[in-house]
Formats: C-alpha cells, sequence, structure tokens
C-alpha cells in the first residue's frame, strides 16, 4: 500500500474557495488525493475553486465533508495538527521534516490526518486538542503565518520526498493503533473517571484533559493500550460508585 493514499487533508472551517482549489493541485502535485472539508463557509464560491484547482478539479467533486473535526480524523491514528503560533497548549511543536516519518509510518497501515485551521483565526485550542502532534513551519518573525495552501503544500512535500526516498523502510509489523474514535472514547471515560473520583473539579476538567491528551500522544498508543486504560478507568469508575452507594446508605 503506498501510504500516501492513506494520507486525509483536513481543512477546519476554510473561508476562501482560491485556498481550497489551490490545494486540491498541491495536494495531487504530491500525490495526495484524499480531501476532507470541517462545515466550510456556506458561501464558497465553487467557480473559483474550480479556477485555482486547474487540472486537479476532480478532486473537488471527490471532497468529503463532515460537521465536526472529530468526525473527521474518527478513522485516524496519527493526527498532526498545524499552526503558526506556540506556546501554551501548542508547545511541543514538531517541523513538517520531523513529523514526516511519524505520519508515514503510521499510514503504512492506517489512515492518518493533516488538519489545518481558518485561514483568519487557525485552530481553536479544544480541535488542537483533538490532534495528537502539533506541527510548526518555521518563518519569519516579520510574518509568522503562511497563506493556507503554502502551509499544505509544505507538509505535503515533506511526506511526498519521505515516501518517494529509496532508504525509506516501512515498518514490516503492524500492531493495530487506535484511531480518532476510541481515543475520543478513552479521554471521555477518564474525564468521567477524574471527575466521579474527586480527583479533580469541574472547573479544572479541560486544562487536566489537555495535559493527559498530550501525555497519551506522546508515544505510539495501540488499540491493546487504550483497552487498558480503558479498564482501568471503568473499574475505577465502578469502585467509585460503590464507595458513594455505601456512603449515602450510612
Ligand atoms: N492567525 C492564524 C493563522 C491562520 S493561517 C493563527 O494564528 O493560527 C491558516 C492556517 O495555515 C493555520 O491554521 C495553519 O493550519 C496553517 N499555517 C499557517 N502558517 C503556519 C505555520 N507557520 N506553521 C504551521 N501551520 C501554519
Amino acid at each position: 500500500m503506498n501510504p500516501l493514499e492513506n494520507i486525509r487533508v483536513v481543512l477546519v472551517d476554510p473561508k476562501y474557495a482560491g485556498n481550497v482549489g489551490s490545494i486540491c493541485r498541491v495536494m495531487m502535485n504530491m500525490g495526495i488525493t484524499d480531501l476532507a472539508l470541517v462545515a466550510p463557509h456556506k458561501d464558497l464560491d465553487w467557480e473559483e475553486a474550480r479556477k485555482l484547482a486547474y487540472s486537479a478539479e476532480d478532486m473537488l467533486g471527490q471532497l468529503k465533508i463532515f460537521k465536526t473535526l472529530e468526525e473527521a480524523v474518527a478513522d485516524c491514528t496519527v493526527v498532526a495538527g498545524t499552526s503558526a503560533r506556540t506556546g501554551f497548549y501548542r508547545d511541543h511543536a514538531y517541523l513538517p521534516r520531523e513529523i514526516a516519518p511519524v505520519v508515514l509510518d503510521s499510514a503504512v497501515h492506517h489512515k492518518a490526518a493533516l488538519v489545518f485551521g481558518r485561514e483568519d483565526k487557525g485552530l481553536f485550542n479544544e480541535e488542537i486538542a483533538v490532534c495528537t502532534h502539533i506541527i510548526n513551519i518555521p518563518s519569519s518573525e516579520l510574518y509568522r503565518s503562511l497563506n493556507l495552501s503554502h502551509a499544505v503544500m509544505i507538509c505535503c512535500y515533506e511526506l511526498f520526498l519521505l515516501a518517494n526516498n529509496p532508504s525509506y523502510v516501512p515498518p514490516a509489523e503492524c500492531s493495530p493503533e487506535a484511531d480518532g474514535k476510541m481515543r475520543e472514547r478513552l479521554y471521555e471515560t477518564w474525564s468521567a473517571m477524574m471527575l466521579e473520583t474527586e480527583f479533580c473539579e469541574k472547573e479544572k476538567l479541560d486544562h487536566m484533559m489537555l495535559g493527559l491528551r498530550r501525555i497519551f500522544s506522546r508515544g505510539k498508543l495501540t488499540v491493546n493500550d487504550a483497552r487498558i486504560l480503558l479498564g482501568v478507568a471503568k473499574q475505577t469508575r465502578w469502585v467509585a460508585a460503590e464507595l458513594e452507594r455505601l456512603r449515602t446508605e450510612k
């Protein structure tokens, strides 16, 4: 399987049709054809998109549209979000060149995603939270943020280069990795556990979960890892419920 075929480019809430068209073209240039839009602007000028796609118009007919980012990446293992900003929840950012082997290795056996934000506001913190990795493209402090289609090009170019490098050896053995749907189930169960055991107050939960998401994304999260972590949370919630029952029976 050509891993480039397993890579999905996800555009969150794109505003300008010209960018969507240009992105169809850069993706085809780099051999990546799975494009998904999340809640695109309702007045997107598809004719304008067609013009800029030039010879890649077919991609416009094939693109998938989702309501939420979670749905767009539900079947993806590695989900690499891009951000012009660093710091706060966006530290531990990788260079496109550093992340390329992580994405490509996963894409040999699974679906993987590159996520790009709105032209004006980028990705919101809750969208960054859905990503397993963050990519930052180094740029001049004179003007940090790149045009959306240029950012897509740089990330896809690194993947194309690596996939076509004769010294790239794809991983042979495949331990199934947890996809977006399983990861979200894991985080929901852990959130509930942390509240029910009073490990953390409701107001601090979002912050705590962002930290946990980072921890669980630091290495490869296999389906078996996720099952163990789900099991721990399930049992802990059961014990917490029993304790609560004993407390109220007294
Ligand atoms: N003002 C926004 C910039 C949005 S640019 C912000 O501060 O985030 C639109 C999108 O292009 C971004 O969401 C990101 O996906 C991509 N992008 C632009 N510049 C980038 C950079 N230097 N590194 C990584 N992605 C970048």
